[in-house]
C-alpha cells in the first residue's frame, strides 16, 4: 500500500502520520521524499487496513494498493530514479558508470597493469573475481583474500573504486575491507540467506540476474537486501538460458526498460558473460546503453588466450579503449555521458 501525500507537507506532518500508523497498524512505513511528491510506503501485513481510514487522515491525498510482491524495490514506492554512490562515482544518475577488469585477478602485476589501462581509457570502476564460482571443481577458483588484496592495490594506484563477487556469508568482513561494491552473481542471485547479510552492509550491492530468474524474481532478490536496510542496490542483467546455442546466453535488453518502469533501482548490463565472444561485446554495449542502461561490466584481459577464466569473452585493454570510444557518441545520442 502506499500513500501519496499532499504537496508542501511539512517533514514534522510527515513524521507524525508515519508513527500514527506504526502504532496504530503494527506495519513498517517507510516515507519517501521525492523531487516533487512525498509517499509513504507501508510494508508488512497490510491486509487489515481498511483504505477509507487512511484516505481520511489529513497529509494523505490519496492511496493506492500495490499489486507486485516488491514493495523496497518498486518504482511506486520511490517515483525517482535512484541514485547509488560508489565514492565519487554515482550510479544511475546521467553519466553512465563502466566497470572493467578481468573475470579472475590471477596475480598483483595482472591486475594492477589492466587496472592502469582501463583507467586511461575512461574507466570509472575496477571488476576482478577473487571467489570463482566456477561449473567445474577443476577450473581455477580464484586467489581468494589475496585476490581482493590485490584489487585494493590496484585501487590504490589508479583510483578506481573495485567491485568483486562474493560467494558465501563468511567472505563479508573481508569484503567489507577490501572492495566497494559487492558483486552478487547470477549462481546466488537467491541466496537468500547471503542476501540477508548483505542487507546489514552499509556498500553497495551489484545483484546479477538468474540466469534462469524472472525479472520479478530478480527485484525480490534485491527486496532481501534492501528490507535488511541497505538501500544501495545495482541490477544487473547479463544474460539468460533460452534454446539459442549461438551465444553463451540470450542478453535480455528488454529487461533495461522492463526494470526501469518496474523499480527505481539503477540497471547495469554485462554484455562479456551474455555473449561469450570478445566480438559480440561492442554491439551489446552499444544496444544496452541505447536501452537505457545505467552502467556496464566488461571483461578485460591483458592476454585473453592465456586468461585463467573467460578469455573467449575478455578484450585487451586496446580493444577496451577503442570500445570506450565508440560507445561515447551512442551515450550522447541518449542524453548521457560516459
Ligand atoms: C562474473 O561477473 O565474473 C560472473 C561470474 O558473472 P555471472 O555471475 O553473471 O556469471
Ligand atoms: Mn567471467
Amino acid at each position: 500500500m502506499i500513500l501519496v501525500l499532499k504537496r508542501g507537507i511539512t517533514r514534522e506532518k510527515v513524521e507524525e502520520l508515519r508513527a500514527w500508523i506504526e502504532a496504530t497498524y503494527g506495519v513498517t512505513a517507510a516515507p519517501i521524499f521525492g523531487s516533487d511528491t512525498t509517499v509513504v510506503g507501508l510494508i508488512g501485513d497490510t491486509s487489515a487496513i481498511e483504505m477509507p481510514a487512511l484516505e481520511m487522515q489529513d497529509a494523505v491525498e490519496r492511496v493506492m494498493k500495490v499489486s507486485e510482491p516488491f514493495k523496497r524495490a518498486n518504482r511506486k514506492f520511490h517515483p525517482d530514479d535512484s541514485l547509488v554512490r560508489i565514492g565519487s562515482l554515482t550510479a544511475g544518475g546521467q553519466r553512465i558508470c563502466v566497470a572493467a577488469g578481468p573475470c579472475s585477478v590471477e596475480s598483483e602485476e595482472q591486475v594492477c597493469g589492466i587496472a592502469e589501462a582501463v583507467a586511461t581509457a575512461g574507466a570509472g570502476m575496477l571488476r576482478g573475481g577473487a571467489f570463482k564460482p566456477r561449473t567445474s571443481p577443476y577450473a581455477f577458483q580464484g586467489l581468494r583474500a589475496e585476490g581482493l588484496m590485490y584489487m585494493k592495490k590496484a585501487k590504490g594506484a589508479t583510483g578506481l573504486p573495485v567491485v568483486s563477487e562474493i560467494t558465501n556469508p563468511s567472505q563479508i568482513e573481508l569484503f567489507n575491507e577490501f572492495v566497494d561494491v559487492v558483486q552478487v552473481g547470477a549462481r546466488n542471485m537467491q541466496n537468500f540467506e547471503l542476501l540477508k547479510e548483505l542487507g546489514r552492509l552499509r556498500k553497495p550491492i551489484l545483484l546479477k540476474r538468474g540466469f534462469s530468474n524472472s525479472i520479478e524474481e530478480l527485484l525480490m532478490s534485491a527486496e532481501y537486501v534492501m528490507n535488511g536496510g541497505n538501500p544501495d542496490v545495482i541490477l544487473c542483467e547479463r544474460g539468460i538460458r533460452t534454446f539459442e546455442t549461438s551465444t553463451r546466453n540470450t542478453l535480455d535488453i528488454s529487461a533495461i526498460p522492463v526494470i526501469k518502469r518496474l523499480s527505481h533501482l539503477p540497471v547495469f548490463v554485462d554484455p562479456s558473460h551474455a555473449s561469450g565472444a570478445a566480438w559480440l561485446v561492442e554491439p551489446l554495449a552499444k544496444a544496452a546503453i541505447a536501452a537505457g542502461a545505467d552502467g556496464l561490466i566488461i571483461e578485460v584481459h591483458n592476454d585473453p588466450k592465456h586468461a585463467l577464466s573467460d578469455g573467449q569473452q575478455s578484450l585487451t585493454p586496446e580493444q577496451f579503449a577503442a570500445l570506450m570510444e565508440r560507445l561515447r557518441p551512442v551515450a550522447e545520442a541518449v542524453g548521457r555521458t560516459l
